[in-house]
């Protein structure tokens, strides 16, 4: 009988890390599908240091879904703690994390010296599994041990993958189908193809990070941007719009050169103030025909060659947007603005009536960003006190994850084959209704596993 066990991302968004175990000790074969670090409250939770529960000696592969360090950022430790297997991904997933996987050591870097922690690994470490790490295409079979294991387009971010496996049965020597979504995308996202339709599983470890909540339109999104950019340029203000690296940079970037060539809004500069976002665009280049043909235009659009694209990979070139008078555009990490170049831009126009913030991605609880968007009359910054007088935006519709409506519909054009549902990398409250609404609605056995949990399939 095959084994599942869910080692992260049970009842919460970070984590996440399943494990199968084919269990007949004649030819006992585990994989693990994806490995991620613990990353609530902290960027690099104290959990990401706890021991595995699992020997990672006995791992034979790893299947990384997508980048996110939330999906990818303990294999370095999987490797120091003695895995020897493979690492399969796609091969923009295989560029994407080595960017990724080296920023985090250095944020992790300056949380643990704040905190007087260590680090779970080092850059000398994610180059290790780098050594290891095989890039695939989609719909490739790869076979491991009894296991055959396929990657499907998820449309999360460029490369992102859903990991659909047979596994060995003793049942009427029948295979056991389970498909894991990893991050579900937005079928709004007008960059990427959205995800694939997947038919035939009987069980599905689902993501549910939008469980219990709708997503605004796409006509709205894009009004609610031209406005703050149409807005920004008639106060003479700067419009700051922290953003994470992966893909909603990209979204942004490309969204906001169109309504430039379309005259939509006024002939604005926008800077692009992130070395991690910078590379990742230049991966989201590199692996043009992987985006969604029906939008971009391949032959002309360069996301960093657009006329009023400037990025900036150095700190004096970072600097020196500054001496650009305003209106303009700064898009910089990070996303929540916990740290990174945007708090120097926060520090200079939070107090600026005639500037802006935008919010487009989740603030977490606690954050600098959530403080700020629930109305805090000053923040501090680099030690000093910055009264905030800008205007506040939110656009809630570049989520890169499907609301309740587009998941449930996800699910039920599988549910003539589906036996059993987990719902995975979601706060409970959402994880927990979804488990409601799809037993309630589709009448199939739904379950929101606990950490640590392991259910036989
Ligand atoms: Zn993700």
């Amino acid at each position: 009988m095959t084994k599942l066990s869910f080692y992260g991302a049970a009842q919460e968004v970070t984590g996440s890390c399943f494990l199968l175990d084919s269990g007949s000790a004649s030819q006992r074969t585990r994989i693990l599908i994806d490995c991620g670090l613990f990353q609530c409250p902290k960027f690099c939770d104290v959990r990401s240091h706890d021991p595995f529960k699992f020997d990672p000696k006995s791992i034979e592969a790893l299947f990384a879904t997508h980048a996110h360090v939330d999906h990818t950022g303990r294999i370095p430790k999987l490797i120091k703690e003695g895995f020897r297997g493979k690492i399969y991904s796609t091969h923009p997933t295989k560029d994407l994390a080595e960017l990724m996987l080296k920023d985090s050591v250095g944020v992790m870097a300056k949380e643990a010296e704040r905190e007087g922690n260590a680090i779970p690994y080092t850059e000398e470490d994610v180059g290790r599994a780098m050594s290891f790490w095989e890039g695939r295409n989609y719909h490739d079979k790869i076979q491991i041990g009894n296991f055959e294991v396929v990657f499907y387009d998820a449309g999360h971010v460029l490369g992102s993958a859903m990991v659909f496996v047979e596994c060995p049965s003793t049942t009427l020597g029948m295979n056991k189908k389970v498909l894991f979504t990893g991050d579900l995308g937005n079928p709004a996202n007008p960059l990427l193809n959205g995800f694939e339709k997947v038919l035939g599983a009987e069980i599905l470890v689902l993501e549910s990070t939008y469980g219990d909540r709708e997503h605004e339109g796409i006509e709205e999104k894009k009004l609610k941007l031209e406005r703050a950019i149409e807005q920004s340029v008639v106060r003479g203000g700067v419009l700051m719009i922290p953003a994470f690296s992966l893909e909603k940079t990209q979204e942004l970037l490309w969204e906001i050169s169109d309504m430039l060539r379309k005259k939509q809004v006024p002939n604005i500069p926008i800077f692009l103030d992130s070395p991690l976002a910078i590379r990742a665009t230049e991966v989201y280049q590199k692996y043009y025909s992987y985006l969604n043909r029906a939008y971009v235009d391949k032959k002309s659009f360069s996301f960093l060659n657009f006329p009023q694209v400037h990025v900036a990979l150095t700190t004096d070139e970072s600097k020196k947007i500054n001496d650009v008078p305003a209106p303009k555009v700064i898009i910089a990490g990070s996303g929540m603005s916990t740290g990174g170049r945007i708090l120097h831009h926060e520090r200079r126009y939070l107090q600026d009536p005639k500037s802006t913030i935008l919010f487009i991605g989740y603030q977490a609880p606690g954050s600098l960003g959530r403080r700020i968007q629930d109305g805090a009359n000053e923040v501090t910054l680099f030690g000093e006190k910055v009264p905030i007088r800008c205007h506040k935006e939110t656009i809630y519709g570049y989520s890169a994850h499907p609301d309740y409506a587009t998941l449930f519909e996800f699910v039920r054009e599988k549910s003539d084959t589906l036996k059993k549902i987990y719902t995975t990398h979601g706060e409970p409250k959402s994880s927990l209704a979804l488990v409601q609404k799809l037993r309630d609605n589709l009448g199939i056995p739904a379950f929101a596993p606990k950490y640590g949990e392991s259910v036989e399939i």
